[in-house]
């Protein structure tokens, strides 16, 4: 049995991974300060003998001893992260500095949740992991951005100067149950609109495009990527290959719940990526059997009745 920690476990991605690791018969200790996620993601697991969860911020130390690191704190929709940039910023750098510190002392391997936001808005497609990106350092987006680049930065050099054990993944837009429903991402701002019978909002022309990763087949791959030998750093993308303009996303949602609701088309925000696709030959290749299962349409079925229940019980999310 491993000691796993989890931060960010109880935001969408961490409570799915904390979920399947403890499957998997380890012991996790799930780490969050509830920021953009919240108690309800993982209250299903709080009676696990082999599940603790810690209220704690990553830009302040922490001390434990592990023997695997998941970081994943870091708000990461446009909405949450903007809501704070300097703090968002301070996330993913001191956080990173202080999980790269306790992996340095525990001698634990630790995986970054790094992001295809790296690339920017890229000009090359699709994008592979040796392309160095097209990132504005001064926009509205380059809180988290470069915050997710700069946290790439000192993981390359921890592991460089202090032979620590490290992992990073590119993740690529992901979706499913447990999305924050007011997180402002395209996926749940449909699928809420369509559930409430209110106009489904495109940024724009809705010809940009996106690839959609639905969870568990992410959460397979970072967990793959953890097990990889410890010569194999990454960074390596994990998403989606299929790719869907936004109008197509809207149509296959509207269809899916049957609902009446219209589309009405508002101004793309500044520095919105116009295309997004990962190239994944690389996981495919290290990350041993790995492959995006769910198709969309499967996976939006799910997320499509998690909303459901969600607004049936009017449940209220009462972060940010
Ligand atoms: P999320 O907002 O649901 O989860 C982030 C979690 O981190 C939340 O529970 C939040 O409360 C916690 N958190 C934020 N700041 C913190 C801090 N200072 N200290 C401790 N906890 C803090 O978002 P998510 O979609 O689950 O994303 C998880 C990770 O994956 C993030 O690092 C994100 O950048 C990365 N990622 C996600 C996607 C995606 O499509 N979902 C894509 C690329 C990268
Ligand atoms: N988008 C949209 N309507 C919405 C929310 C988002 O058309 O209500 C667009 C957004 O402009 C972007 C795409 O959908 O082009 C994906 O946006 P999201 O915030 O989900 O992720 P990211 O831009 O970070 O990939």
């Amino acid at each position: 049995m491993k000691r796993i920690l989890v931060t960010g476990g109880a935001g969408f991605l961490g409570s799915h991974l904390c979920e399947r690791l403890l499957k998997e018969g380890n012991e996790v200790i799930c780490l969050d300060n509830y920021f953009t996620g919240t108690k309800k993601n993982i209250v299903h697991l709080l009676n696990e003998p082999y599940f603790e969860l810690v209220r704690h911020d990553v830009t302040m130390p922490y001390f434990i001893e592990v023997d695997e690191i998941y970081n994943l704190a870091c708000p990461a929709s446009p909405v949450h992260y903007q809501f704070n940039p300097i703090k968002t910023i301070k996330t993913s750098v001191m956080g990173a500095i202080n999980m790269l510190g306790l992996a340095k002392r525990v001698k634990a391997r630790i995986l970054q949740a790094s992001t295809s936001e790296v690339y920017g808005d890229p000009e090359i497609h699709p994008q592979p992991e040796s392309y160095w990106g097209n990132v504005n350092p001064i926009g509205p987006r380059s809180c988290y951005d470069e915050g997710k680049r700069c946290a790439e930065t000192l993981f390359m050099d921890y592991h460089t100067q202090n032979a620590v054990d490290i992992k990073i993944v590119r993740i690529f837009n992901t979706y499913g149950p447990r999305m924050h429903p007011h997180d402002g991402r395209v996926v749940s701002n449909f699928i809420v609109q369509a559930l409430k019978g209110e106009d489904l909002t495109i940024y724009g022309d809705g010809s940009q495009t996106r690839s959609f990763q639905y969870v568990t087949d992410l959460i397979d791959g970072m967990i793959r990527m953890m097990h990889t030998p410890r010569g194999f750093l990454g960074p390596v993308n994990i998403g989606n290959q299929n790719e869907f303009t936004i109008a197509e996303l809207a149509a296959n949602i509207i269809e899916l719940t049957g609902s009446s609701s219209r589309i009405v088309y508002k101004k793309l925000p500044k520095d919105d990526p116009k295309m997004r696709q990962p190239d994944t030959s690389l996981a495919r290749h290290e990350l041993e059997g790995w492959e995006c299962k769910v198709q969309l349409r499967e996976g939006l079925q799910e997320t499509i009745s998690y909303f459901d229940s969600v607004l049936s019980k009017n449940e209220v999310f009462r972060n940010v």
